[in-house]
């Protein structure tokens, strides 16, 4: 089941909470909102559910407008972040429970939700109350009672929002399991983009009510469309250039050139390239020119890549550099050695240019 918003928007008096967004979930994909504070994830989230009515344009799932059917007859899980299980029935009971509001054979509720208990290795739970649970295994349970009554669409507020890094990297695999077992067609609302990308089909950034972009990971992480996008994704160094012949120069009088691509229409002009941490360099001599000195002010080197922190003193600027294990030990870097950065590529964005 496809789900289209399509030029959906929503005022809370005169603030506008979404402003003409179109976004489109193909038939079994998981796709993640993503977007700051305030930017109108879960508005979007609510009126896909039917919890919240558009002041203009449509809902659809696959081709029928549902914009004006209840929450109730659209058919769709929901998930919150806190777990929202209801305190005095078991476990059992808790996923039974939309089965039993539609009148399910005993049987078959039984068969329903031992299968679900299963598949999320909590059976030796059903006789327990959510207050002998932990964090993690509650929000199993409000998974799976979402999707016993076979939902064709899934709807998650920032599900696992509460959980701490490692049980939330496991719900990740659930939910990704789920969601490709039981054929539905799922939203989950994140302001955590490491997450969006490392479970989505798709992904929509969101900022002030409005949709900055959407696509693959891979495409909005290789080719942010502006500046808000790479500054959200995160992790990006952020340097200001002058534009002076087609060539992007960093700082006032430096003359070290970025490879960014360049517009005509920004001649002359000061902004601010965007370079991830692995699109620079670090070597030892000042080969080919065109880098920056740097003094090693933090090294860490736990991780599959060595992240260096460096500071740029004839720029002013603190830059992190993202190096190979094998390139660390290479070139044997020590904290307050002077190093040379070189920029690899650099991308400046058209529409923020001030001439
Ligand atoms: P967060 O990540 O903080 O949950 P979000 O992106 O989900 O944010 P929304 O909850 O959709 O954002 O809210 C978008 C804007 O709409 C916010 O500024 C919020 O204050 C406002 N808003 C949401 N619901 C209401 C409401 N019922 N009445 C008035 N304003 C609201």
């Amino acid at each position: 089941m496809s789900i289209t918003a399509q030029n959906v928007t929503k005022r809370f008096g005169n603030f506008v909470a979404l402003d003409n967004v179109t976004v489109d979930c193909p038939a079994g994909e998981l796709v993640a909102l993503l977007g700051p504070s305030g930017s109108g994830k879960t508005t979007l989230l609510r009126v896909i559910a039917g919890l919240e009515v558009p002041d203009s344009g449509t809902v659809l799932f696959r081709h029928d407008d549902i914009t004006k059917h209840s929450a109730r007859d659209r058919n769709v899980g929901f998930v919150f972040q806190h777990y929202a299980l209801f305190r005095h029935m078991t476990v059992f009971e808790n996923v039974a429970f939309g089965l039993r509001v539609r009148k399910w054979p005993e049987q078959r509720v039984r068969d329903r939700v031992q299968e679900l208990l299963r598949l999320v290795r909590l059976e030796e739970k059903a006789p327990l109350y959510p207050a002998n649970l932990s964090g993690g295994q509650k929000q199993r349970i409000a998974l799976i009672r979402a999707l016993a009554p076979e939902p064709k669409v899934l709807l998650l507020d920032e599900p696992f929002g509460a959980l701490d890094a490692k049980v939330r990297a496991e719900l990740r695999d659930w939910l990704r399991r789920f969601h490709d077992e039981l054929h539905v067609t799922s939203i989950f609302v994140t302001h955590d983009q490491e997450e969006a990308f490392e479970v989505a089909d798709r992904v929509v950034v969101l900022n002030k009510g409005r949709v900055e972009q959407e696509g693959r990971p891979i495409e909005v992480f290789e080719h942010p469309k502006n500046e808000f996008v790479i500054d959200f994704l995160g992790n990006v160094n952020k340097l200001p250039v002058r534009v002076e012949d087609g060539r992007a120069l960093l700082g006032e009088t430096g003359t070290v050139e970025l490879p960014a691509k360049l517009f005509g229409a920004n001649e002359n002009g000061r902004t601010d390239a965007y370079i991830r941490p692995h699109e620079l360099d670090i070597s030892r001599s000042a080969e080919g020119g065109n880098c920056l000195l740097g003094k090693i002010v933090h090294i860490n080197p736990a991780g599959s890549v060595v992240k260096v922190r460096l500071l740029a003193e004839d720029f002013g600027l603190m830059i992190n550099v993202d190096v190979t294990p094998d390139r660390y030990r290479s070139l044997a870097l020590k904290q307050n050695e002077n190093v040379y950065v070189t920029p690899k590529s650099a991308r400046i964005f058209e529409a923020e240019y001030t001439i």
